[in-house]
This record gives structure tokens, C-alpha cells and sequence, in this order.
């Protein structure tokens, strides 16, 4: 039988939000509009940090990953590493990361073309796309599915939308014994060459710490307040 109990409930439920929300008002009122610019300055220095480092936004909207240093000097950077020296400490591994990062990218996209001209001797071929996601490690080479199609001889190392194999030309017009087994030795040696274990070992890096640094700026990014103490903190 529905009494006045029900209405009384939702009453008290309503006085209770009403309570809340005064104390809540009352505590933030307690924060200094120095506190609260200092905590946005934080706020704006991971935000920053994340959009100039890790991605770059465009425009149209989107963005893409990127490999950028992330500036660490100046009085907000310091204040910054005095808050949140873990996620400082990120920041130091990932600059140091960047170092040098866009030179052994372009010299080892130089590798897989050397290489695949052994095997190809400039013939036009998908080669070195396939040395590349090799050497990356976004392949290995047990998925690699080879063909003799005509007189091209192909490889297949992706699916189509449709779950597919696609083949790419390997060696194109008229492959002889020779050609096929050096674009063997040529794959099989590949990932085990000096500069392409270095390369691996920079990309394996940069996979590891991008989603721990991003996750960590952005929770910098909406922290609604500060630990420790840096020496701009207002008192
Ligand atoms: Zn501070």
C-alpha cells in the first residue's frame, strides 16, 4: 500500500544532495585562485607535453602518433617534476628515446631497400615494405606465405578486409633459380643484422612506453589537485 513513506524518502535523499553540495561548494571556495591557476599550469604542462611529444592533432581532427622531445626545462617543467616525478621520470626515458630516433628510422628504410636490391637487383618489387614490417617486428617470418604466379613470384605476409591473403610482387618479369633463393637469404638474414636488431630495439621502446606516458600525462592532465609541494606552490 503506497504511504507517505515513499515521498519522505526522496525528501531526505533530496536535503542530503543539498548538504552535499554546500560542503563541496564551501571546499573549493577554500582554494586560492593562486592554487587553482597553479594546478591548471600543471594541467596544461601534461596536456602540452602529450600533444607535442606523443601525437600531433590536425586540423581536420585525428591525430597521429609521433616521436617528439618533450621540453623539460623552465620553471613549470621544474614545478612540474616536483608533483609528479614519476611521470617525470617518463618523460626523461621517452626524450631520451627521441634521440637520434628520426636518423635511424630514415637509415634503416635505407637497409631495406640495400637489402632487397640484392635480392631484386632494381627491379621494381614490394620488397622492402616487407623487410620493413619484418625488421619492426609487426611480422614475423613464419606468416610469410610465398608464390609463384606467372612469372612473378610473390609473398603474402596480409589479410584483406575480407580475411584474405594479399599477395604483393617479390621479384617481378621472369625470376630465375638465383633470384628466388637470394630473396630467401635476404628475408631470413634480415632481422638479425646489427642495425636492424638496434632499430627493433628503439621501436620495441617506443611500444612500451607510449601508452605508460600517455596514460600517465593524461591523468596529470585532469588531476583536480596536487601533491608534494614545488617551490611556486602558493601557500
Ligand atoms: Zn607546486
Amino acid at each position: 500500500m503506497p504511504g507517505p513513506l515513499v515521498p519522505a524518502v526522496e525528501g531526505l535523499l533530496f536535503i542530503g544532495l543539498l548538504i552535499w553540495a554546500q560542503l563541496e561548494f564551501a571546499s573549493r571556495r577554500n582554494e586560492s585562485t593562486a592554487y587553482r591557476q597553479h594546478v591548471a599550469a600543471m594541467q596544461d604542462f601534461a596536456k602540452e607535453a602529450r600533444e607535442t611529444g606523443l601525437f600531433m592533432n590536425f586540423v581536420s581532427g585525428g591525430r597521429s602518433p609521433v616521436v617528439n622531445p618533450i621540453k623539460m626545462l623552465g620553471a613549470r617543467a621544474e614545478d612540474f617534476r616536483k608533483h609528479y616525478p614519476q611521470v617525470a621520470k617518463e618523460v626523461d626515458e621517452w626524450n631520451e628515446l627521441t634521440s637520434g630516433y628520426r636518423q635511424m628510422n630514415n637509415r634503416f628504410i635505407a637497409i631495406t631497400h640495400r637489402e632487397a636490391e640484392k635480392a631484386t637487383s632494381d627491379r621494381a618489387t614490394t620488397l622492402p615494405m616487407l623487410l620493413g614490417d619484418l625488421g619492426r617486428g609487426e611480422i614475423d617470418r613464419g606468416e610469410i606465405t610465398w608464390r609463384m604466379d606467372g612469372n612473378r613470384f610473390e609473398a603474402s605476409y596480409a589479410v584483406s578486409i575480407f580475411n584474405e591473403p594479399v599477395f604483393s610482387p617479390m621479384i617481378s618479369n621472369g625470376p630465375t633459380a638465383d633470384d628466388v633463393e637470394r630473396c630467401w637469404s635476404v628475408v631470413a638474414a634480415f632481422s638479425d643484422l646489427p642495425e636492424v636488431r638496434e632499430w627493433r630495439a628503439r621501436v620495441d621502446e617506443e611500444r612500451r612506453l607510449r601508452p605508460l606516458l600517455t596514460d600517465s600525462l593524461e591523468h596529470a592532465e585532469y588531476a583536480l589537485g596536487l601533491k608534494g609541494k614545488c617551490e611556486h606552490c602558493p601557500a
